[in-house]
């Protein structure tokens, strides 16, 4: 349990007359949408308590996301529903993603086949509501996790030892104050924590309204399975899996129509028509038109209050990430939460959470509005040129861009490997070294980890340094190629993958974070122990003298 159930409660003026403190919890978590549920699992498996509020009864019944990458994957992973044990609701995608023309003519093959280095498949396909649903059930087991449906988040007042979250029970019109160290506002695209925060939105502007249809095709239906997009100035469509047993169509509104004139069954299923669906093979789900935003908060942090999520940011799903950043700001966040939380790290590591974020997504969200800048294309004119631009570069050999792997921005890591994604390999543990190979974050189950070159290193540690980072949390490991002389520190590098990883950054040592992501190298062994300083330093706020944090110095965003 943190420290967070020692409550000093907000200041008297800053609550209505008529309403009394009724709940002191750790962290307040207002919205239940993946982002919420991902955190709230997250820091309630840190036994944390927290209180998470949703305005709905229910959850949101229809899928918007459908594919996620390998580190999505990973995230799973650490939930313990790693892709491979929910078969039914996530499946793998290993084949290509074909750009065409309306003539047919190809004019882009990207390759969504394949291993990332987080130890997953680059591409799966899967269903929201389904994936929602098993973060319900481990939510449903945490008894320090309360949720509160049918409560609307009305409004917060942050305050010098903590943060008063009202809340009103819509049936009842009942409201309540519950007072918390953090509130996380992950309410969606329409924030409201946001919008109290008053930090502003760095907006990007709108990209189009398209009408999302998805499919239930009958299990005899031999249906195409590669992923299509269609760039059609008659129709920009885009045809993907949508999970085990879906298909999913995605039809751009028209300059001069209207979203009601296609938002409707009949239109769906006319519009399905060329593809061979129709009422006797297959099953309508649902059809509803989404108007698509980029842009993100430029504040993700004032005081006790930060934001998550598609609160946080929102894209056009071009590029299928934009829950995928959701759940990276839940990892980025959890971790520091946590710290914070046990009075492991100072409050102001909380600062790098949105400096960090906000360089990474915004990678994203320019990479999806390059796409979608393609795809919506309705002038035959501009069409055309885009056509032979692209069947030319395919014609001279060149390679689709490929999706951005960004660093972190300036926050609680180091240059110039910092803020990377780490990798995972398969590894077996020293302590049982005739066990099966483990992805290596099933072995030590996520708190982060301190990864050296050679398990002789691991003596180079003091006793001081090792007091240190086991209050962190973080293991120390080193690694070994056979089995001659394991110790429980020592990890088999079954595939080699770790001593290559080591060889290609050129260093001794990898400090990486529990979110996956690294703080920083030792180049040798010599630089253990100025490596362990540094990260005890950022845990504790205190910048050392010659460092930067990242790119450039820390930025406070409180
Ligand atoms: C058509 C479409 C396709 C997409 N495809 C992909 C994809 O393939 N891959 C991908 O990664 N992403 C995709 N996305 C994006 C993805 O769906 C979203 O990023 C994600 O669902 C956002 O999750 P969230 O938890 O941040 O917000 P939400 O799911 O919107 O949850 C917010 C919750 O907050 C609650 N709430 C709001 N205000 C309050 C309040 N005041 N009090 C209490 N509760 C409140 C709401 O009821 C809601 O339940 C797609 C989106 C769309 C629209």
């Amino acid at each position: 349990m943190g420290n967070g159930g020692q409550f000093l409660l907000v200041p008297s003026d800053t609550l209505e007359d008529n309403m009394s403190v009724q709940e002191s919890t750790d962290v307040v978590v207002v919205g239940f949408g993946p982002v919420g549920k991902l955190l709230a699992i997250k820091l309630g498996r840190a036994g944390h308590r927290v209180v998470v509020v949703d305005r709905q009864q229910k959850g949101y019944p229809l899928p918007r996301a459908v594919t996620h990458d390998a580190e999505f994957a990973r995230i799973l992973q650490s939930i313990g529903l790693p892709p491979t044990s929910i078969p039914e609701i996530t499946q793998p995608y290993d084949d290509m993603y074909v750009w065409k023309n309306q003539s047919g003519e190809t004019l882009l093959e990207v390759d969504w086949s394949g291993h990332g280095t987080s130890g997953w498949n680059n591409t799966y396909f899967f269903n929201q509501p389904d994936l929602e649903d098993r973060l319900d059930q481990i939510v449903a087991t945490l008894p320090n996790v309360q949720v509160r449906r049918g409560w609307l988040a009305i409004d917060h007042a942050d305050g010098l030892d903590a943060v008063s979250v009202t809340l009103r029970d819509e049936e009842s019109q009942v409201q309540k104050v519950v007072t918390a160290q953090y509130l996380i506002g992950a309410d969606g695209a329409t924030s409201k924590v946001r919008e109290r925060m008053r930090g502003g939105w760095h907006d990007l502007g709108y990209f189009f309204d398209w009408l999302v249809v998805d499919v239930q095709p009958k299990p005899e239906l031999q249906f195409p399975h590669v992923a299509t997009q269609t760039c059609d100035v008659a129709r920009p469509c885009t045809m993907v899996p949508g999970g085990p047993g879906r298909r999913r169509w995605e039809f751009m509104l028209l300059p001069h129509e209207k979203a009601e004139d296609l938002n409707r069954t009949d239109r769906a299923w006319e519009l399905l028509q060329p593809y061979g669906i129709n009422p006797e093979n297959a099953t309508l789900e649902r059809h509803s038109v989404y108007t698509f935003h980029a842009g993100w908060a430029q504040q993700w942090r004032r005081g006790r209050v930060m934001i998550a999520g598609d609160a946080a940011h929102l894209m056009p799903p071009f590029a299928g990430q934009g829950l995928g950043a959701g759940v990276r700001d839940v990892m980025n966040l959890a971790w520091k939460l946590d710290a914070v939380l046990s009075g492991t790290a100072s409050d102001t590591l909380l600062d790098t959470y949105g400096p960090e974020r906000t360089a990474h997504v915004s990678a994203f969200i320019d990479f999806s509005m390059t796409l979608g800048k393609v795809i919506c294309i309705t002038d035959p004119d501009e069409a055309a040129q885009r056509d032979e631009r692209m069947k030319a570069d395919r014609a001279a050999g060149q390679q689709p861009p490929a999706p951005p792997n960004p660093t972190l921005g300036a926050g609680a890591h180091f240059s110039p490997n910092g803020g990377t994604l780490s990798r995972q390999y398969r590894v077996v543990a020293g302590a049982e070294p005739q066990a099966e190979p483990v992805p290596l974050d099933d072995l030590l189950g996520g708190p982060g980890v301190l990864l050296l070159r050679d398990e002789a290193m691991v003596d180079l540690i003091s006793a001081a340094h090792r007091a240190q980072l086991t209050r962190a949390g973080v293991p120390v490991r080193g690694l070994v190629n056979q089995e001659a002389s394991i110790r429980d520190e020592a990890l088999l590098d079954t595939e080699q993958g770790y001593g290559k990883w080591l060889d290609e950054l050129n260093v001794a040592a990898v400090l990486i974070r529990p979110d996956f992501y690294l703080f920083d190298t030792a180049d040798t062994a010599a630089d253990l122990d100025s490596l362990i300083e540094r990260f005890g330093a950022t845990l504790a706020g205190t910048p050392l003298a010659g460092h930067r944090y990242g790119q450039h110095s820390m930025t406070v965003s409180s």
